[in-house]
């Protein structure tokens, strides 16, 4: 597990090599909802939440330990 600080100061952790910062990638997808047709908001946020497992940890309980 590797910790990583985005340009915006956000700290999260990461197992790949993907280095995107879920928090950041969240609120970009929510920024971008509000233009979207509902189906489009949907595929977005299944594809954006099972790319990036830290999004999928804040709001699922199955925390792999020690990534609170
Ligand atoms: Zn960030």
């Amino acid at each position: 597990m590797v910790q990583l600080i985005c340009e915006k100061g956000h700290r999260f952790e990461k197992s790949s090599s993907c280095r995107t910062c879920p928090t950041c990638e969240r609120q970009r997808l929510k920024n971008l909802l509000p233009g979207l047709a509902a189906p489009a908001k949907r595929a977005l946020l299944a594809h954006g939440i099972e790319q990036y497992s830290d999004v999928v940890n804040s709001q699922n309980p199955k925390l792999p330990s020690g990534m609170e």
